[in-house]
């Protein structure tokens, strides 16, 4: 690990419980690249923004944390995790030196080639779906799914752990025919441990006011227990844990 490396940033949540299994510190690195109609962190967008730190003055925080996240781990978030490749390859570096859980909550937007050597050293890989095909991903995020499902297949490929994440909006994701064809796109792959569906929720909405942002979602509900309900069926009935 070079305890050198800076990067940018954006909070850290030190007892962090939903993104992947136990207590965890979760590192929000500063930057993405998408433009999800949903994003809950609209203000950890831009690549300039964000509190620059070293590796090593991350890694001495998270150790200050240890004995709280022994069982649980370390979990680069964002943002983009990926769009600082070399930053979050010391991280998750100094994790497996001190013998710490390390996930990687990333979009897969990020091309392969940058991407790489950081999804190697990282115990787990939280791969948010946005959407399978691009008639919906480029209106729902910006960019195309290619990088997102080419992540997927180097996991596959290299044996890494993955939980798949999929967030629910009604009148985009939430579509049942658009779910199967998920559920069966996923089916092949023997790396994906889990699958998170995740409710669409309006609680960064008044982030999008603050940065003079129009939130075109303002009109779309979360959906109801029983839609969640359904759609995890859908993933069930395949076999699928959900
Ligand atoms: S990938 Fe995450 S941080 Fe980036 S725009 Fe989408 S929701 Fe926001």
């Amino acid at each position: 690990m070079n305890p050198s490396v800076t990067g940018r940033i954006h909070s850290i949540e030190s007892f962090g419980t939903l993104d992947g299994p136990g207590i965890r510190y979760v590192l929000f690195l500063q930057g993405c690249p998408l433009r999800c109609l949903y994003c809950h962190n609209p203000d950890a967008r831009s690549e300039s923004g964000g509190t620059i730190m070293s590796a090593g003055e991350v890694m001495d925080d998270i150790l200050t944390y240890r004995a709280f996240i022994a069982r649980g781990g370390v979990t680069l978030s964002g943002g983009e995790p990926l769009l600082q490749p070399a930053f979050a390859c010391e991280v998750l570096d100094g994790c497996r030196e001190h013998l710490l859980h390390s996930a990687l909550d990333t979009s897969g937007a990020v091309p392969l080639v940058r991407a790489a050597p950081a999804i190697d050293r990282a115990d787990l890989v939280l791969l948010d779906i946005k959407a399978l095909e691009d008639d919906l991903c480029e209106p729902l995020t910006g960019r195309s799914s290619a990088n997102t499902l080419a992540t997927l297949e180097y996991c596959e490929t290299t044996h890494k752990a993955v939980w798949i994440r999929h967030v629910l909006v009604p009148g985009y994701t939430l579509d049942s025919a658009r779910l199967e064809r998920l559920a069966d796109y996923l089916l092949r792959f023997s790396c994906i441990c889990k699958i998170e569906l995740l409710p669409f929720h309006k609680m960064g909405e008044y982030k999008w006011k603050a940065l003079g942002c129009p939130y075109v979602l303002t009109d779309v509900q979360p959906p109801t227990d029983e839609q969640m309900d359904a759609a995890r069926t859908i993933f069930r009935q395949r076999g699928l844990i959900v």
